[in-house]
Parts: C-alpha cells; structure tokens; sequence
C-alpha cells in the first residue's frame, strides 16, 4: 500500500503566521491567552497549550485585566479592542490580513450606505467580526433559500466568508442577480438599483480545489484529517468526497477504521488550512505501525 500526504495540504500562511506569533510570546512568558480557539483543530491546541497557551472568551475579559490576549486569524469586532482596552489587557493582533482586507471593504460599502450581505456562517467568529464592523447592520445569508430573505430594492454588496466553497457562492450570486433583474424588468427603475458582488473567498482555500481533486482522483482512499468544527474542512472534505466516495473524515488517527482500508492500494492523507503537518505525518506513521502487524494489509 502507497500512503501519500498532500503536498499542498497544512496551513495556510495566515495560520501559520498566527501560530508563529503566539508561540514567540509563548517561548517568552510561558503564558498567553488566546481569545477562542485559536485555530479549528484540538491537536494543535493540546500542543499550545501544553507551552501555557489558555482560551479565554470576552466574557472573561473583567477576570483578567493587565494580561495579554492574541487575537486570532478570524479577526474580531471593535468592540472587543475598546473591552480590552477597559481591562488594560495587551493585544497581539493576528487577524489574518486577508480578513483585514475583507472588514475595511465592509465598512468602506457600509459608508457609502450600501447594504452589507455576507454569504457565510452566522455564529462564526470571523462572520462577527464582519459584522461587528457595521455595528451590525449586515445581513448574513448561508444557503440559496435564504436569498429570499434580502431585500433587494436596496443597494447591495454581496461578500464572502473568506472559507465558504467557491461554487455555492456563485449560485447565491447568481440568484440575487435574477431577484435584482427580475425587479428592474418590474419596476423600471434600472438605474436606481445597484448589486455588486465582491468574492472575498480566501485564495488559500479556492486555490486548493483542483488540486485536491486531483489528489482525491489519485488514491483509492482519502483520509481527510482536521477539526470538526473547521469551515474549509468541511469544504474541502465535500471536494474529496465529490470525487472519491472512499474519503474519510477523521480529527486524529484513533478514528481511523481498519476496513476503510481494506483493498486500497493508495491511501491519501490531506487536510483543512488549519491542519498541522506533524499531524498528518502522524497519521501516516500509525496505518504503518498499526496495519503492518495486522494480516489485513500489507504495507
Ligand atoms: S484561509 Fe486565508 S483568510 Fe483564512 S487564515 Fe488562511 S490565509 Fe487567512
């Protein structure tokens, strides 16, 4: 059997730029809070943790005044920076840039009195730092039906989460669009409504997806490894799974099954933006310490 791991898997360079800058503070002081889980994956959290890394939430904020806080790649809302600000916390900013980005052209659109659509999960932390830019006046929509809901008399701008898929962004798109046309052709008022559309979908993410499913192609078996609660996880699994129906979820190599397995000539691990390396190469080591003493496989 042929174990190959992605090569264009692990973390994008806004996860890693954040672990590069908690882990500095950390080698230093032994001690920093994290606000939230400062990335969508359990294993790399223990790791950090056991170096003195703590998450915290906003609501915590009063319990540790003068301390330091990392502000992780999603970002936050500014109301976090004027709480932190009152409890004379420190902040280590690692929004990603590219999130950064997305919430000045939020506010920019928001000035010029557009209304703000954001394809994109509600409760997701990045979504509120979105949202928090606009003291939140944006509408948040995550699936085609929930088009309905925007009123599209107004003027509009259409964003992204920076992870969603890059199809389903299109279709939603697409459907505001006819919504948009089909009220000009009602109303004649062509000039007066305006729709733009601004993909802010992260190239990290949507710059993997050929490439993914061509590696799906390649190998009888995904292993696919990340965080349940990872959004382009779940994306990019979905790839997988499009082109190989013998893809696999899994958050570490203990939720492997031996009869995935069974039969495959070529097992592929890859993994989500916020999926470590060494995790990966975990799970390559454990299917060939683990299976080779089992008679089902030979590797
Ligand atoms: S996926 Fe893109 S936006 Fe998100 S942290 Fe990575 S580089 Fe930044």
């Amino acid at each position: 059997m042929k174990i190959t791991i992605d090569k264009n898997s692990g973390f994008c360079w806004g996860v890693v730029r954040t672990i590069f800058m908690a882990e500095r503070e950390l080698d230093k002081t032994q001690n920093l809070y994290c606000l939230g889980e400062i990335i969508h994956n359990p294993e790399e959290i223990h790791r950090l943790e056991v170096k003195g890394l703590k998450t915290v939430y906003r609501d915590d904020f009063p319990k540790i005044p003068n301390s330091t806080v990392l502000i992780r790649a999603h970002g936050e809302p500014p109301e976090t920076y004027r709480q932190a600000d009152k409890y004379g916390i420190t902040l280590i900013d690692a929004t990603c840039p590219v999130v950064t980005k997305v919430q000045e052209r939020i506010r920019n659109y928001d000035d010029q009195n557009y209304q703000i659509v954001i394809f994109g999960k509600k409760n997701h932390a990045e979504v509120v730092g979105l949202l928090g830019q606009v003291k939140g006046r944006g509408l948040v929509i995550s699936s085609l039906e929930e088009v309905a809901s925007v009123d599209v008399s107004k003027k509009t701008v259409l964003f992204s989460q920076t992870t969603m898929d890059k199809t389903a962004f299109s279709r939603i798109r697409d459907k505001l669009k006819k919504r948009v046309n089909e009220l000009i052709v009602d109303s004649f008022e062509n000039e007066a409504i305006q729709f733009i559309t601004k993909d802010t979908i992260c190239g990290q993410v949507s710059g993997r997806e050929m490439k993914l499913r061509e590696f799906a192609k390649q190998n009888n078996v995904i292993l696919f490894v990340a965080g349940k609660t990872s959004s382009n996880g779940k994306v990019l699994f979905n790839i997988c799974k499009e082109v190989n129906t013998n893809s696999y979820f899994i958050e570490n190599e203990n939720e492997l099954m031996y009869e995935w397995l069974d039969d495959a000539e070529s097992v592929g691990i890859t993994g989500a933006t916020s999926t470590p390396h060494w995790l990966m190469e975990r799970v390559k080591l454990f299917i060939k310490e683990k299976f080779k003493k089992s008679s089902l496989i030979n590797i």
